[in-house]
């Protein structure tokens, strides 16, 4: 696995650890959005393995596919902020394009010398994003077939990653499967995103930063569910296949804060300050209208279902922040960056 070390990944790892039949290698380059202590409770799991490194390191890679003969790869090695992207798109440039584009070569280079019940049980997993396929009105879904329309640097990114991958799959056989997830949120995920990033408000009494008027819309997904539905997609997703995840459960900007306003002042009412207040701030350029996406291949064809509704997962998220201190307080110390409006 790539990106293992950040807010997904680390949760997939997490859950494939407890399946003793599974060996996990994590390979990861530590960004700043990386944290080794999202792992803490399976770093000394026998199945389990952590290798500092860069996706764009093709001989690195080459030595790891040697050495851990890998049956499948799930890549979520990613610059993943939009904001960031619209700052500065090098990273991601490197990162979502060079790095999956090298990962796909040294795959390559590995599956066509496996002999074949190995290299027809290969699977190279890339877990991208329902918001490669651009924006929505007030109505309407994405679809697997709906074409590719991305708005910002990291989605023009990592739509070349998606194309990318198909083209693996196209041109030289490897048994690719994309998925196209919604928005993800949940325990350990970076507090520059968000539904973190508001907690953390919240729960310091700074203001709230609502972009434009607060009514863009996007479906959220408990990190959980994505994570077993990546599992359930890597054993029996069909190879060359792309398959949407989404949690059905549409909410605006304003709606999330408000929640999480409500969450906050009822589980620590001694956190919730009256400063904690919405201000608007001019809008993201860019910034897509709404996202949703249609899961019902996913669930009709691998018969993945969403177990956490919206009000129980972001409940269990607010509690979450307000619990583990010890997780994001040392992100803002030292190299690390403050809060993000
Ligand atoms: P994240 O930013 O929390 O984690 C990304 C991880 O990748 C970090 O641990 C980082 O250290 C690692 N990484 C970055 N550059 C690397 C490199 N060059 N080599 C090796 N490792 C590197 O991201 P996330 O939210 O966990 O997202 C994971 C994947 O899922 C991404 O591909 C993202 O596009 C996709 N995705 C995210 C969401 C969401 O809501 N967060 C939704 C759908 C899809």
């Amino acid at each position: 696995m790539t990106g293992g070390a950040g807010f997904i990944g680390s949760a997939v790892c997490r859950q494939l650890a407890r399946r003793p039949g599974f060996q996990i290698l994590n390979l990861d380059a530590l960004t700043y959005a990386s944290s080794l202590s999202s792992l803490a409770e399976i770093a000394d799991c026998a199945n389990y393995r952590f290798i500092k490194g860069d996706v764009c390191d093709r001989r690195l890679l080459d030595a790891v596919f040697a050495n851990s003969k890998p049956q499948t790869v799930i890549h979520l090695a990613a610059e993943s902020h939009v904001d960031r992207s619209i700052t500065g798109a090098s990273s991601f440039v490197q990162t979502n394009i060079v790095g999956t584009h090298t990962l796909l070569d040294a795959a390559l280079a590995y599956w066509d010398k496996l002999d074949n019940p190995d290299k027809q049980a290969f699977r190279f997993l890339h877990v991208s994003t329902d918001e490669v396929y651009g924006s929505l009105g007030e109505d309407g879904l994405f679809h697997e077939t709906t074409p590719y329309d991305p708005r910002s640097p990291y989605l023009a990114s990592k739509a070349a990653s998606d194309h990318l991958v198909s083209a693996w799959w196209h041109t030289y056989g490897l048994p690719v499967v994309t998925s196209n997830c919604s928005n993800n949120y949940g325990p350990y995920q970076f507090p520059e995103k968000l539904i973190p990033t508001m907690i953390l408000k919240t729960m310091r009494g700074e203001s709230l930063p609502v972009y434009g008027d607060g009514m863009n819309v996007r479906d959220w997904l408990y990190v959980d569910d994505h994570a077993e539905a990546l599992s359930l997609i890597m054993e029996s997703g069909r190879p060359g296949e792309t398959y949407n995840v989404g949690g059905r459960s549409e909410r605006t900007n304003l709606e999330i804060v408000r929640t999480i306003q409500a969450l906050v002042s009822e589980l620590a009412p001694q956190k919730s300050r009256s400063s904690s207040e919405i201000e608007f701030v001019r809008d993201r350029p860019g910034h897509d209208h709404r996202y949703a996406v249609d899961c019902g291949k996913l669930e009709n064809e691998l018969g993945w279902r969403r177990r956490m509704t919206f009000d129980a997962g972001i409940r269990a998220t607010v509690q979450w922040y307000l619990d583990r201190r010890d997780w994001w307080e040392p992100l803002f110390s030292g190299r690390r960056l403050g809060l993000r409006d």
